[in-house]
């Protein structure tokens, strides 16, 4: 089952972005804009995991998480709170404010992912991991299998982390060297042509039981994974800053 995250932020931009991301990493996503709110949708169905902004309306991110720290059911509630640079991350985490992490803004939506799946980890050691879906493509995390519009596809374990690297940002270019470092790690001594026979391989396997080629080739840029086409209009993904 996928884990349900619920996300608080008041201002729509920031709220689309991490909704739309968490939606394409695995996650079921329920949104609310203000703190009543939050309240509110908490106490109809309880989240795995709240993303908490601190500044909004009405009732502040730290006001929820201490009513919800309150009394159970949502004492131990996954909580993770956004806070802005000037709100001093610091002094924050001394607060009593009951939260399991903080990420200060402007984040990258990689790193609220991770920080949302470390999380998550750490309450519910059991929980399972998400699953990773991008239009015909499908990849079981928990036990590494891909399957492409339900035919298994069978992966080398670099082919594999190469491809659920490109599926965690649908439709990003990414350089060779980028590729390198995310995955075969900075340390490795890889040349760059090792990316090009792995996404070539990688293409192969993907391929094989027909269908448009689903790897996009960027001359001298590098290589990105087809958006599924109802995604076409989306909002790009590799937004780094958003700040607020
Ligand atoms: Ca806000």
């Amino acid at each position: 089952m996928k884990p349900y995250i619920l996300v608080v932020e008041d201002e729509p931009p920031i709220q689309d972005l991490l909704s739309y991301n968490l939606e394409s990493s695995g996650f079921e996503v329920a949104q609310a804009f203000d703190g009543e709110e939050a309240l509110v949708a908490i106490a109809e169905r309880l989240p795995d995991l709240v993303l908490l902004d601190w500044m909004l309306p009405h009732l502040s991110g730290i006001e929820v998480c201490r009513r919800l720290r309150r009394r159970p059911p949502t004492h131990r509630l996954p909580i993770i709170i956004l806070t802005a640079r000037t709100e001093e991350p610091d002094r924050l985490r001394g607060l009593d404010t009951g939260a399991d992490d903080f990420i200060v803004k402007p984040f990258s939506v990689a790193e609220v992912i991770a920080r949302t799946r470390a999380v998550l980890r750490r309450v519910r050691p059991a929980i399972d991991e998400p699953e990773l879906e991008v239009g015909e493509l499908k990849i079981d995390l928990g036990a590494h299998r891909v399957f492409r519009a339900g035919r298994e596809v069978h992966l080398s374990p670099t082919e594999f982390r190469l491809l659920r690297h490109l599926m965690e940002h649908p439709g990003r270019v990414f350089s060779r060297a980028a590729l390198l470092d995310a995955v075969w790690g900075i340390n490795q001594e890889v040349e760059l042509r090792t990316v090009d026979a792995t996404v070539r391989r990688l293409r192969r396997a993907l391929n094989a039981g027909g269908g448009a080629d689903l790897l996009r080739t960027v001359r001298a840029e590098g290589y990105a994974l087809q958006r599924p086409p109802q995604d076409a209009d989306a909002r790009p993904v590799d937004v780094g800053d958003a700040a607020g």
